[in-house]
């Protein structure tokens, strides 16, 4: 059976759990790791049995609870290496550093990559705590002076880390992922279009507009989760600083529904059982008002009658969609 389930959707948190065959991966981990546990509970997905995490982007929305959630479940992360390295700067402030500081971290490196050289068995498990542990990591890292513990004290290190890049399919067990660009104000962002046991689910949230190729990925999808971020009156009399609506509604900000609606009655091949609207501004949009945009949308295609259009929210997960 393939499984769906959003556990959360907004600028205060986004994860994605997805079954297919024996396989299980979380798609960004924007929750702290206790709250991610909470929801997987309500959700009735066991953490335990996840085998990887896929970050579309290094935004603090989708990555929060990132490394103290893949170091309790000991699973591996996929990134693009752009991802990747973006993530590890936020975490890692930028330090002034003197020449000889900077020998001495020379030197710590290269013992580290020898030590790593060496097979160990049974690497000591993480002891951070479950709270939300970013920015308590960053301060471990600050104090560490280097030798023992430096790993563990490291906020970017992981379990382990993969690469993919945009364009270029891959497979973690029996989830296939096709990764594509998206236009958005971030190092390597990307969507998805996973699929397993014939089933295909396509992922496209923090996108500025929907780029042709966009367009391309999302055709011939089972299920549709799109960005509906904004309503553009509601952003423009809201309550944001001029800068940030005009990041906002940028060619590379997020979709307003408008965009999304123009989007399904113009490009949408209405071929998908579930179209979910997702990652909803709670400053510059209604549920009602996301939804009777996208229903007009629909609506207007007598062949979409099929399309069950749910709503991702922020504070609860969505019920799980089967195939
Ligand atoms: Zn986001
Ligand atoms: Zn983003």
């Amino acid at each position: 059976m393939v499984r769906f389930t959003v556990l959360a959707s907004g600028s205060k948190g986004n994860s994605t759990v997805l079954s297919g065959g024996r396989t299980r991966i979380l798609v960004d981990a924007g929750l702290s790791c206790r709250e991610f546990f909470r929801r997987m509970k309500l959700a009735g997905e066991d953490p335990a049995t996840l085998d990887a995490i896929v970050v579309t982007h290094e935004h603090q929305d989708h990555v929060n609870g990132l490394a103290v959630t893949a170091r309790k479940l000991g699973i591996p992360v996929y990134f693009t290496e752009a991802t990747h390295r973006a993530w590890m700067r936020w975490l890692t402030p930028r330090r002034q550093m003197t020449y000889a500081q900077w020998l001495e971290e020379c030197r710590r490196q290269a013992a580290e990559r020898q030590a790593e050289a060496d097979p160990r068995e049974g690497e000591p498990e993480d002891a951070e705590s479950e709270s939300d542990a970013q920015a308590a990591g960053a301060d471990q890292a600050a104090e560490s002076n280097g030798g023992q513990g430096e790993r563990k004290n490291d906020p970017a290190w992981l379990p382990a880390v993969e690469y993919f890049e945009a364009g270029r399919p891959f497979c973690i067990g029996d989830i296939d992922l096709s990764p594509f660009t998206i236009p958005h104000d971030a190092a390597d962002p990307v969507g998805f279009v996973f699929a397993s046991e014939g089933i295909r689910m396509a992922l496209a949230t923090d996108l500025g507009y929907i780029t042709p190729n966009v367009k391309a990925q999302l055709k011939g999808v089972d299920l549709l989760l799109l960005e509906s971020n904004h309503d553009l009156d509601m952003l423009r009399d809201g309550p944001y600083p001029w800068s940030v609506k005009q990041r906002v509604l940028s060619r590379v900000g997020h979709l307003s529904n408008e965009a999304a609606a123009d989007f399904l009655v113009n490009d949408y091949d209405g071929q998908a059982a579930y179209v979910i609207l997702a990652h909803l501004s709670e400053s510059n949009n209604l549920p009602e008002l996301a939804r009777v945009s996208a229903e007009r949308a629909l609506a207007g295609r007598a062949s979409l009658l099929a399309n069950r259009l749910l709503l991702a929210c922020q504070h609860e997960p969505l019920s799980a969609v089967c195939f």
